[in-house]
């Protein structure tokens, strides 16, 4: 067993260096977000570039924070509760039936993301202009984080069947190659009111979880149909495989993050931030 673990100890360090969806994937659903607000908070528009700028702070912020990391990811299959259809989702319990440094190296994305909601509601209900801009800039990321499939699996970079690279082939080389595209998929929907967002957010990274099978199966066609990877035909097989659940994903995350924002502002009261 120890040995188990120490392997996956090993594979698991060098995720913290992995972004999710690249800088410029980050920055389009930030702003897509803000534009879909609902109507009583169109004033949050004027704030739309800090957001879209910073929504990528927390990637930036992982060589000068040694926490941050793993909060930027879950292995959420590593757990058998998970993949028994059992997933626990309170963190003290998790840290009992496993232990502290296990958790940690398993990736606290859910726990990080609802953290930092809470503190998107402390803000608002403060007034607090510098302060809510922080987090709901931070709320950006870890939820865009949150619906990259490959953010949400223990085989993460596919290192453990023969494809590693995949997480940022799919992430970042893909999603800049096909940007254009993606941005011109986006439809927005009504946002939401979240009333339990731990459970909102396992939720969507259950559903990321079950999508990476799709990103896997199309790397191993577009490697077997091409030969090669990294080659324009195989990033051609790779989005024609995908483009269905990436345009989903990034879809999903800029709307659940303004459900996620509309929702902090009504746990807050609506306070009124028109003239901050
Ligand atoms: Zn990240």
């Amino acid at each position: 067993m120890k040995k188990i673990i120490y392997f996956i100890l090993t594979v698991t360090i060098p995720f913290n260096y992995l972004l999710a969806w690249g800088n410029e994937g980050h920055m389009l659903i930030a702003r897509k977000a803000v534009d879909f607000l609902p109507e009583e908070m169109a004033y949050f528009k004027q704030w739309a570039s800090y957001i879209e700028i910073h929504s990528v702070d927390p990637d930036n912020r992982k060589s000068s924070d040694k926490s941050e990391g793993h909060k930027h990811y879950i292995d959420i299959d590593f757990y058998k509760e998970f993949n028994r259809g059992e997933m626990i989702y309170n963190l003290e319990e998790l840290k009992k039936a496993y232990n502290d440094s296990i958790v940690n190296e398993m990736g606290v994305l859910p726990w990080a993301t609802a953290e930092t909601y809470k503190n998107l509601v402390l803000a608002f209900k403060e007034k607090n202009r510098d302060k809510f801009l922080i987090y709901a800039s931070d709320l950006a990321h870890y939820v865009a984080d949150g619906h990259q499939p490959m953010h949400s699996v223990i085989n993460y970079d596919g290192q453990m069947t023969s494809q590693k690279g995949l997480h940022s082939r799919y992430e970042i080389h893909m999603v800049n190659k096909y940007l254009e595209e993606l941005d011109k998929s986006f439809y927005s929907q009504e946002p939401y009111y979240v009333s339990d967002p731990l459970s909102f957010v396992f939720y969507y990274i259950t559903n990321s979880n079950l999508l990476s099978c799709i990103v896997f199966d199309a790397d191993n066609l577009a490697f077997s149909e091409t030969g090669l990877r990294e080659t324009d035909d195989y990033y051609r097989i790779l989005w024609f495989r995908t483009r269905y659940i990436t345009v989903l994903q990034v879809n999903s995350a800029a709307n659940d993050l303004a459900s996620m924002i509309y929702s902090a502002w009504l746990d807050a009261g609506k306070p009124n931030l028109k003239d901050l």
